[in-house]
């Protein structure tokens, strides 16, 4: 690998073109600027469609057992490399290296490995019709296109393309503008493991990039991590060409803690799904209900454990928290900090903007709670990417599920509880991509992860995403002469 890095990855090389706007790549935690991209030109998506569509002409025709292999190579090359490749990422993303180490690349390794275990067994079936008979071939959709969210880019960029060739099909991914180097290092890993040149392309860009690339006719299927209405812009275009869509977008997910659950269990998820990578996370546990008999107690351990979080340099493995991933994010945080406490909200902890030693240019915010926030409040409503958690009373369990499904998102829930039918009465009645009972934001690739209402379409993970990335040719065979009436 490389120190330095060119903007785009096609045809199996780093590949430039200065015409392109600047992008430059900041570290969020110093502000130092650690690449100086181009946005793709028209020339630049050409090259990376004509490429894509040599690769997949190569790889559709690749024996599944040998993608696999190919898979596997690229998993244990990422797994051997993760120390430098997780320093990358802490750089690009400021997350705390604590976190990258575990979370990022290794999680991408696991899709990798995961599916090639899945691509030699991909099979259709025979159906039988009494002479006659059909069967089904399971075939790549051809080229795809992953466009990418800044929090987790690299696990982002290998789960897309972990089922995208296992199935057989090529990929164009376009990494999120703020956040594009993972990308970068995963096409040229790609090459190393024995990957064909033009399977896996890499094109920098900003929003219009993706937009460009959504357009063109040779792409078959696209699937995008990113906000609410980036997703609505896919789909229609996406609708424009009939192409096949997965949307994983945004949330504001409910986390139901009742009073027999084990409460330190209970407090603990909930920080972990508001706080991790400084909340910037799509399936965050950010409307956290807890049961109003338990209330005081939960609200005093959170603050008190809320407030020993260590919030620093990222590239320091005693740092628990980073800054969020650029000012921009930062001033946004803070502007829904202030229209919690405009609209009533009581400020538990936190709430405000920190400066760490030797972090001055990062955008620190202290881990945020919030009590006494109602339904309506704007931040019980809109999603804040931050860390920035909302508290909320409740009585019964019916009460609990009516406020929790209250919004248009649908990505995840959880429950905390001690009560096994009550467990899984929630888990049926909460409408949500993914629920976890006593756990929160777990996401093994062996489980499918996706949303419900206006979080997405689709999934990704899981044996549900081969779904997504192939589609079902039938053939029917006829054995005897054709029966017809003319
Ligand atoms: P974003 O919507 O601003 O951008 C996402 C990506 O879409 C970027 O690469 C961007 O350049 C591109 N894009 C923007 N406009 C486009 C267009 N018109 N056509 C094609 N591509 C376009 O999102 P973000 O700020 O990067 O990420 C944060 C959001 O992502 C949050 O809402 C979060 O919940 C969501 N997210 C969802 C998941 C999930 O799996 N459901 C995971 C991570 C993040």
């Amino acid at each position: 690998m490389t120190d330095t890095f060119t903007s785009h990855f096609i045809a199996g090389a780093a590949h430039e073109d200065a015409a392109g706007t600047p992008l430059a790549v900041f570290d969020p935690a110093t502000g130092e600027t650690i690449a100086d991209l181009h946005e793709a030109t028209p020339a630049v998506i050409d090259a990376a469609i004509a490429s894509a569509r040599a690769g997949f002409a190569l790889w559709r025709a690749t024996p599944p057992a040998e993608r696999a292999r190919v898979l596997h190579r690229a998993a244990a090359l990422i797994r051997a490399r993760n120390e430098e490749l997780s320093e990358l990422e802490t750089r690009d993303t400021g997350k705390p290296i604590q976190e990258t180490r575990v979370a990022d690349w290794a999680s991408g390794a696991d899709a990798l490995e995961w599916f090639a275990g899945l691509a030699a067994g991909l099979s259709g079936e025979h159906i039988e019709l009494g002479g006659d008979f059909a069967y089904t071939r399971r075939e790549p959709l051809g080229i795809c296109l992953g466009i990418g969210a800044w929090n987790y880019p690299s696990q982002i960029a290998c789960w897309k393309a972990a089922p995208a060739l296992a199935c057989g099909n090529a990929m164009i991914f376009k990494p999120s503008e703020v956040t594009p180097l993972g990308a970068l290092r995963l096409a040229e890993i790609f090459i190393e493991a024995g990957l064909p040149a033009g399977v896996f392309n890499v094109v920098q860009g900003r929003g219009a990039v993706g937009a460009a690339l959504s357009a063109r006719p040779e792409i078959a299927k696209i699937s995008v991590t990113g906000s609410v209405p980036t997703g609505g812009k896919v789909y229609a275009a996406a609708a424009e060409g009939t192409k096949h869509v997965t949307l994983e977008l945004g949330g504001k997910s409910p986390i139901v803690v009742f009073e027999d659950a084990d409460l330190d269990s209970a407090i603990g998820g909930a920080m972990l799904g508001n706080f991790y990578s400084a909340g910037q996370i799509c399936s965050n546990g950010t409307r956290v209900f807890v049961q109003n008999s338990v209330l005081p107690a939960f609200l005093e351990r959170l603050r008190a454990r809320t407030e020993t979080i260590r919030i620093g340099d990222p590239k320091d493995a005693e740092t628990q928290m980073g800054p969020l991933v650029s000012d921009a994010q930062g001033e946004k945080v803070m502007e829904y900090i202030a229209r919690g406490r405009e609209e009533g909200a009581e400020l538990v902890t936190g709430g405000t903007r920190l400066r760490p030693e030797g972090c001055a240019a990062g955008f620190f915010v202290a881990p945020t709670v919030f009590a006494g926030v109602t339904d309506d409040m704007t931040i019980a409503r809109e999603e804040i990417f931050g860390p920035v958690m909302c508290v909320l009373g409740f009585d019964t369990e019916a009460e609990a599920v009516a406020r929790a499904n209250a919004t248009s998102f649908g990505l995840a829930a959880g429950v905390f509880t001690r009560d096994l039918a009550r467990g899984h009465r929630m888990a049926a009645a909460l409408e949500a991509g993914t629920l976890w009972i006593n756990a929160y934001n777990l996401t093994p690739v062996e489980m499918p992860f996706g949303g419900v209402k206006a979080s997405g379409l689709g999934r990704e993970n899981g044996r549900a995403a081969l779904e997504h990335y192939s589609q079902v040719k039938s053939v029917y065979v006829g054995l005897g002469p054709v029966d017809s009436p003319y």
